[in-house]
């Protein structure tokens, strides 16, 4: 029999409900229990891939090519699961499914309603992860905030599944902000007190409460919550702000919430095995070296736009013992000063993350510049990759004005186009060309070092790609494309063997980047910066 966790937030969001739920996961996992997790997103588009990361935060790519919200991310980081687009279930998802079975005629003669039709169609979505993926828990987060109009069906849908499935298989947490007043330093519960009234208006009594409160709660604080939530005082837990993420588990574990989950689920009860998750951990808090990396990019001013890779850096620098510290630089500030490209110097690294559009992408070709000129570790990602084909063409190779037909379509030197299959193509949702494809890497290459294999597989979200026409003219500038697709046709990673350490790939490797499991392009650039840092004449590898 399968168990079902719910999450609700309550208060505001960003108030840490995927770490919470990821959290709770790795509890269990601890536990020897095999977990999965859903994420419920109550807006109307389908997927995540037609929101502006500057609002939303980032795309996250699944294997399968699906593109999801970010707190998939954290599951996968957290449980090292390879999730998939089902697990990230949306509005757009359900309605597009009961309209379209409306319309084949799949409800014939009835009236189409959010009950039981619409709530029917999100609990069987939620059932078919458990019986896909084989496991003795599954996780749901619903996104948002208890109150949300569109949030309703799906809350509903999660209070008849406690009736379906019975008391002892199901459980509810709910996480909610406890605020501390500047003036008196007073813990504030009324606000989850009063997300709480609101969950149990509409028929769910939570089983747990998560206070998350920038300090551990006092006992007053504990006493009321318990009280006015109507739940005993050792299901109250409280996620307070610890230096890394990755502590969550261990704290709210050691308040007692993974032996009360086990307990409430009849579960038996089991001893946590932490013991690799903590090496994790210690590393990231006792870091012996640091090391500044300037991100160059266009959504700089929201750090969640890049979560994975960000998270990347993180377990990069725990791999060699090195603290991160990831500085956002607005691609345009190169762009109204170029003089201002000197700012780069300070730092230990340059990275050119992900992007879209022509704005700031001349400012993050001169930082690529500075950094190819000035013999400084550089990454670049997807259009990382594709603008250091452009810089190298332009700068290099002589190729006046080359560029990528997404930023100048009239481009004399269309170095990166739009690849063969995406012409035609018009519709924006779900149509790059996205997740998990084969890599063949070159032997004897900076590539071969780092993966230890001549054949990869590696998450992908793109429309454009490096021309084919332009190979030659590139490789005798002494560019290396030392992965490629299968068929040879596609350019997945460069690298200039004369510089202290260039790469760049067209795929994510912060999509497979775990903890305890560096991705080994993002490991590759941490140390390289790290082993200058240091003065090494080369950077040194460790496989
Ligand atoms: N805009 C580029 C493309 O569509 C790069 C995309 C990306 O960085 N994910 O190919």
């Amino acid at each position: 029999m399968v168990k079902y966790i719910f999450v609700t937030g309550g208060v505001l969001s960003s108030v840490g409900k995927g770490i919470v739920t990821s959290s709770i996961g790795k509890m269990l996992q601890a536990r020897g229990f095999k977990v999965t997790a859903i994420k419920i997103d109550p807006y109307v588009n389908v997927d995540a891939g037609t929101m502006n990361p500057y609002m939303h935060g980032e795309v996250y790519v699944t294997e399968d090519g699906g593109e999801t919200d970010l707190d998939l991310g954290w599951y996968e980081r957290f449980l090292d699961l390879n999730l998939g687009k089902n697990n990230n279930i949306t509005t757009g998802i359900i309605y597009k499914a009961v309209i379209e079975k409306e319309r084949r005629g799949d409800f014939l003669g009835r009236c189409v309603q959010i009950v039981p039709h619409v709530t029917n169609e999100i609990k069987s979505r939620i059932r078919n992860v458990a019986a896909d993926s084989n496991v003795d828990i599954v996780l749901t987060e619903v996104g948002g905030t208890v109150g949300d109009i569109e949030g309703l069906p799906f809350l509903e849908a999660i209070r008849q599944m406690r009736l379906e499935e019975g008391y002892e298989n199901t459980l509810y947490v709910h996480v909610a902000l406890v605020p501390i007043l500047d003036v008196t330093k007073e813990m504030k519960t009324k606000p989850l007190q009063h997300s709480v009234n609101e969950l149990r208006r509409i028929g769910i009594q939570p089983d747990i409460i998560v206070a998350r409160c920038s300090q551990m709660i006092d006992s007053e604080a504990l006493r009321k919550i318990a009280l006015f939530g109507t739940i005993p005082e050792n299901a109250v837990f409280c996620s307070y702000n610890v230096e890394s993420i990755y502590q969550v588990p261990l704290i709210l574990d050691a308040q007692g919430m993974g032996d009360f989950v086990c307990k409430r689920l009849g579960l038996p009860e089991r001893k946590p095995n932490y013991d690799d998750w903590k090496s994790f951990v210690d590393a990231i808090l006792n870091p012996e070296h640091e090391v500044r990396i300037a991100l160059v990019g266009k959504y700089a001013g929201l750090v969640d736009s890049y979560v994975s890779m960000n998270e990347a850096l993180r377990h990069a620098g725990a791999a060699c013992k090195t603290k991160v510290h990831i500085h956002y630089i607005e691609a345009e500030t190169f762009e109204k000063s170029p003089n201002k490209v000197e700012m780069l110097r300070d730092f230990d690294g340059i990275f050119v993350p992900y992007g879209f559009g022509s704005r700031g992408a001349e400012g993050k070709i001169a930082a690529i510049k500075f950094a190819r000129e000035n013999n400084i570790p550089f990454l670049g990602i997807c259009f990382g990759f594709q603008l250091a084909v452009v810089e190298f063409a332009r700068n290099v190779c002589g190729l006046k004005d080359a560029n990528s037909t997404e930023i100048n379509p009239n481009t004399p030197h269309p170095v990166v186009d739009l690849m063969p299959e995406q012409r035609g193509v018009e519709l924006k949702g779900a149509t790059m060309r996205l997740g998990a494809h084969k890599v063949i890497i070159k032997p004897g290459t900076l590539a071969y070092k780092l993966y230890q294999s001549e054949e990869i597989i590696e998450r992908h979200r793109h429309r454009f790609e490096v021309n084919m026409v332009y190979m030659e003219k590139l490789e005798k500038g002494g560019l290396v494309f030392s992965g490629r697709s299968p068929d040879g046709r596609r350019m997945e990673i460069l690298e200039l063997p004369d510089h202290y350490f260039f790469f760049a790939s067209q795929f994510h490797g912060e999509f497979k980047s775990r903890p305890g499991k560096p991705d080994p392009e993002y490991y590759g650039f941490v140390k390289a910066c790290l082993d200058r840092k240091l003065g090494k004449a080369k950077p040194e590898f460790q496989p």
